[in-house]
């Protein structure tokens, strides 16, 4: 790993291919990263971006010094292919501007693909079920509007653009890259293999443990697939050498980090479960999990609803968990706070 300046740093696959990483400005305080892997003739990026504010600059400006130190022209229009992680806005919000300036063929899974190719359709669902997901989760009614307003305006940067290839349709590989689809922090999330290095977009970070969000607002995510989903990686990534992930430094040690993501997620079901001796919502484990959460305008709250909505529904798919006022929510045929208890 070379530093070459504090946007960029320098990696290699084991037969030599160079591997940038390009630091990218997402939002207010909040960083992400791009990877450009040089594969004999193909530059393929590896995530965009937000496409949000100086994200689209920095992108530029790390492609350039990319070239200068590969001692070859690279740019926008340069690029080969784009592959996306997965169907979060952080990492292929640049996408719009990368398909305007550049004939690079852009590569997501199935399951993600109408998020990047109709993403107004995509934008409207979402609102309506996260909508009846806060009615049930009992967020107060001028919360829900707020956070709602917070969900859209961090992606209305966005407009739809065509996808070139999807990676089942053309058997989870794109030449020397490998792709093992991993859902639960996003339905169609992949990670990605070339040689001994991982790209692990935000499946596993290094330094947090990757969102979780209930399968209700989208099937393929939620906390069992997510779980399952570690494992397989455990399976297919065998002795890889280096771990790049979306944002956080690199990982050296996959497995002792995979053990420690399922051990976040043992304690919290755990916790959850103490919580619901007595009946709560959705809102209120949340806030007992994570307390008065602040920040980003409302959207970490967002956040740690959705976390805790994963794991509560983890629980009462399994039969852990019943609902403690059934008969309120029979007799109303609109959404209504759900309070959850524990069954002992
Ligand atoms: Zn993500
Ligand atoms: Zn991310």
């Amino acid at each position: 790993m070379a530093q070459i300046s504090p946007a960029l740093k320098a990696f290699t696959t084991s037969s030599g291919h160079p591997i940038y990483r390009l630091t990218l400005k997402a939002f207010k305080n909040f960083w992400t990263y791009a990877y450009l892997v040089l594969v004999d003739d193909m530059q393929v990026l590896i995530d965009t971006g937000s496409g949000f504010g100086v994200c689209n600059q920095d992108l530029e400006d790390g492609l350039a010094l990319a070239g200068d130190e590969a001692k070859r022209s690279i740019g926008l229009s340069t690029l080969t292919h784009v592959l996306i992680t997965h169907g979060h806005i952080d990492h292929f919000g640049g996408l719009p501007h990368i398909h305007e300036h550049s004939s690079a063929k852009i590569g997501i899974h199935e399951l993600d693909m109408r998020i990047i190719a109709n993403y107004e359709e995509r934008l409207i669902l979402v609102s309506q079920r996260l909508n009846d997901f806060m009615k049930n989760a009992g967020v107060t009614d001028a919360q829900r509007e707020t956070l709602l307003k917070v969900y859209r305006m961090a992606k209305l940067t966005y407009h739809s653009v065509p996808v070139d290839f999807t990676y089942e349709a053309q058997g989870m590989r794109l030449a020397p890259f490998e792709m093992l689809h991993t859902p639960g922090h996003c339905s169609g999330h992949v990670v990605i293999r070339l040689e001994d290095v991982l790209f692990t977009g935000d499946h596993v970070l290094g330094d947090i443990s990757p969102h979780q969000s209930p399968e209700s607002l989208t099937a393929f995510t939620g906390l069992g697939h997510y779980l399952k989903s570690l494992e397989d990686l455990r399976a297919w990534a065998g002795d890889v050498r280096l771990t790049l992930a979306g944002h956080a430094g690199p990982i050296p040690h996959l497995h002792a980090r995979l053990d420690e993501i399922r051990e976040v997620h043992t304690k919290r079901l755990a916790e959850i479960q103490t919580i619901l001796e007595i009946p709560h919502t959705i809102a209120e484990v949340a806030h007992e999990l994570f307390g008065d959460v602040e920040g980003y305008y409302g959207y970490n709250q967002l956040l740690a609803l959705e976390e805790a909505g994963a794991h509560v529904e983890y629980l009462y798919q399994r039969g852990l968990l019943h609902i403690h006022n059934l008969d309120e929510i029979k007799k109303n045929s609109t959404p209504r706070p759900i309070f959850y208890s524990r069954l002992t």
